[in-house]
């Protein structure tokens, strides 16, 4: 592993430190609402490389060549500076990479300009109330979607939707899927609100009730959508793997142990609260380093030797994030039994109120859960990463 950036990634970083001089906007442009100022400034980014960095200029991107270091230069720069940088909605941040890799020209000149342009929004559809429960059958060059979709996050907002459907009934359990770009205007669907425990909204069920989508908004070929999803899994799961959140978090938290008391004096002067600091801040150690070793691995271009790390990556930002809302949750105190307020209902804010704290610990359940579940994870790093012997499972698998 090597921890030293060269001089000529060095250079990189000042330059994007120079573009990220512009960041907030200023003069004129100051008083732009926050949206607009955003859009202006990743459409800047875009322009000077930064953004959007690996999609190719036809399809709006910056079309630069992928390189492991700069990706995190600019990830790391952008997100220090509050910058808007690449969108991690669900169309930027997964339908995007899963377009380039699976998608047909016309898809990739459709969808990925206005996904990374945020001027269309897209909801993901993978579970449901029971497997299999949603049936999508062919009629002429369309395909008729009846069934239910559940815990669809942002499906009220989005524009479209991507999802698996099973298209041949008959077939064995990850066979006969199908990957579908559906748009939530077509008639038949019906979009339901969830209330979620934090008390907000996010989640929704989606009914169709045939609903015709053509068949050209098939990526991949028909049957083959698992494939596809897993590609787009992968995705997720580097997304809500997230070290430097997991660093400011945990620094949120040294701040609330300065400001709580623990018998009269501040918690973070308390044997056993500076304990599982120490051990908190070694999985947060853990992370950055297994985040570097990734790095060095793909810029050699032997991602294959970093294999088990990319696998544990979900995992352990997930039980690290949890640690830590865990801890500031006992440091509250009864502040602990607050309800989240309003304003703290936005998923991954930052945290600096009790409330924050409170939301922050609830929602740090979800994360463990989407994208796959923990269990799910030690399934993969035992199985694929270790070679130890399958789990059993039920014949049909
Ligand atoms: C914050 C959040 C956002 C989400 N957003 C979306 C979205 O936008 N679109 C979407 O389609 N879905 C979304 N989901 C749903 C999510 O993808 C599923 O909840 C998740 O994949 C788990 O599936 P499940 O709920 O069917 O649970 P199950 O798979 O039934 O699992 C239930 C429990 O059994 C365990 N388990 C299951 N199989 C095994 C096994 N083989 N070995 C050991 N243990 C096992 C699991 O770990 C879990 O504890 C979201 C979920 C959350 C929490």
């Amino acid at each position: 592993m090597d921890l030293e950036y060269t001089a000529e990634y060095q250079e990189y970083r000042e330059e994007v430190r120079r573009f990220l001089s512009g960041w907030p906007l200023a003069g004129a442009e100051a008083g732009l609402p926050k949206e607009e100022a955003e859009a202006l400034f990743r459409q800047r980014g875009i322009k000077a490389g930064f953004v959007c960095r690996n999609v190719p200029v036809e399809y709006g991107g910056a079309g630069q060549l992928p390189d492991a270091l700069k990706d995190a230069i600019v990830r790391d720069e952008f997100y220090a500076a509050g910058a808007p940088g690449d969108l991690s909605s669900q169309g930027a941040g997964l339908l995007v990479p899963t377009l380039l890799e699976f998608g047909t020209e016309a898809q990739k000149k459709r969808f990925i300009p206005k996904a990374i342009a945020d001027q269309e929004r897209w909801c993901q559809g993978y579970s449901e109330p029971g497997s299999g429960s949603d049936l999508a059958s062919l009629d002429g060059d369309e395909y008729v979607l009846s069934g239910q979709k559940i815990w669809t996050s942002n499906a009220r907002e989005a524009d479209w939707m991507f999802g698996l459907f099973r298209t041949d009934p008959a077939a064995a359990k990850h066979a006969g899927i199908t990957y579908l770009l559906v748009d939530m205007k077509t008639p038949g669907i019906e979009v339901r609100p969830l209330k979620g425990m934090t008390g907000g909204m996010e989640f929704n069920e989606v009914f169709f009730n045939d609903a015709r989508v053509p068949a050209t908004n098939v990526v991949g070929r028909p049957g083959e959508g698992w494939g596809v999803s897993r590609a787009t899994l992968v995705h997720e799961r580097n997304l809500i793997a997230n070290p430097n959140m997991m660093r400011d978090t945990f620094n949120d938290l040294l701040d609330l142990a300065r400001r709580t008391l623990v018998e009269g004096r501040p918690s973070i002067q308390d044997r056993n609260v500076r304990q599982r600091l120490a051990e908190i801040e070694g999985y947060v150690r853990t992370s950055e380093t297994s985040t570097m070793l990734q790095f060095t691995a793909a810029v050699r271009g032997e991602s294959i030797k970093a294999m088990r790390p990319m696998m544990m990556a979900k995992l352990y930002s997930t039980d690290t994030m949890q640690m830590i809302q865990r801890c500031a949750y006992d440091l509250l105190g009864a502040d602990g039994m607050l309800a989240p307020a309003p304003e703290d209902v936005a998923g991954w804010a930052r945290n600096t109120t009790a409330t924050g704290w409170v939301e922050a610990y609830i929602f740090s359940l979800g994360p463990a859960i989407a994208g796959g579940a923990s269990n799910i994870q030690l399934n993969i790093i035992g199985e694929r990463g270790y070679g130890l012997p399958r789990d059993p499972r039920p014949p049909s698998e």
